[in-house]
């Protein structure tokens, strides 16, 4: 088949020490889901179900990588997540089984922009603009369950300028790993390539040009990308 304009090529990560990459097909982001930022957003974490928000694939920033600054927006935020590298696809997978559609975990940054998001949620409007722009989605190599399990407790944390800025632990998700993929997978069929953006933990804020990101999460890796000034 001849295509009518170039190919496009799926983005990819790479797979931690090896030479094989992850291509990647969607990328869902759950939103709310450390109950210390639900409350510093202004809402009541306990009598939310989980909800989905999605990024384009190639979003995706590498690692070590300086970003241009995004157009448009005065008040870029920064959140810290794990990310979910989902390797088998599955529909109404049950909680119980959900740890084997899982093939990794990387660490990823679900860049924001607040103001536009912001203006959004009060217009009622959807927030794709605030969330899923150009180069909103830095991501780490994926480490595969093979080398590192499944991680349900350890730190995650977030460094701006070499200051700690946002700081939880994976223990405290509101809706853990297994319950985001059966309850993401009763709404939509999911896919091997598919990412989850597990949600981000308080402390979320401004990123200006010129500042250097530092993420981490334990047992997982580390993230770090720079704004260009
Ligand atoms: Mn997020």
């Amino acid at each position: 088949m001849k295509h009518a304009i170039d190919f496009r090529l799926t983005p990819v990560l790479p797979v931690a020490e090896s030479n094989e990459t992850f291509p990647v097909g969607r990328i869902y982001c759950v939103g709310r889901n450390y109950a210390e930022h639900a409350r510093e957003m202004g809402h009541d974490p306990e009598r939310e179900p989980p909800f989905f928000f999605m990024k384009p694939a190639d979003a995706i920033v590498r690692n070590g990588a300086t970003i241009p600054f995004p157009r448009v927006t005065r008040d870029l935020h920064h959140e810290i997540e794990m990310v979910v590298a989902i390797g088998k696809g599955g529909a109404e997978i049950p909680v119980e089984k959900a740890l084997g559609h899982v093939y990794g975990y990387a660490v990823g940054l679900d860049m924001t922009r607040r103001d536009i998001q912001g203006e959004a949620k009060k217009m009622g409007r959807p927030w794709e603009m605030g969330k899923a722009f150009d180069n909103s989605a830095p991501c780490t190599a994926v480490k595969p369950v093979s080398m590192i399990g499944h991680p349900a407790k350890g730190a995650i944390w977030l460094k701006v300028n070499g200051k700690v800025t946002q700081k939880g632990d994976l223990s405290e998700m509101i809706w853990n790993v297994p319950d985001m993929i059966s309850y993401l997978s009763k709404l939509i069929t999911l896919r091997a390539g598919d990412l989850i953006m597990s949600g981000t933990p308080a402390g979320v804020g401004p990123v200006k040009p010129g500042d250097r990101l530092e993420g981490h999460v334990d047992g997982v890796g580390d993230l770090t990308v720079s704004y260009a000034k």
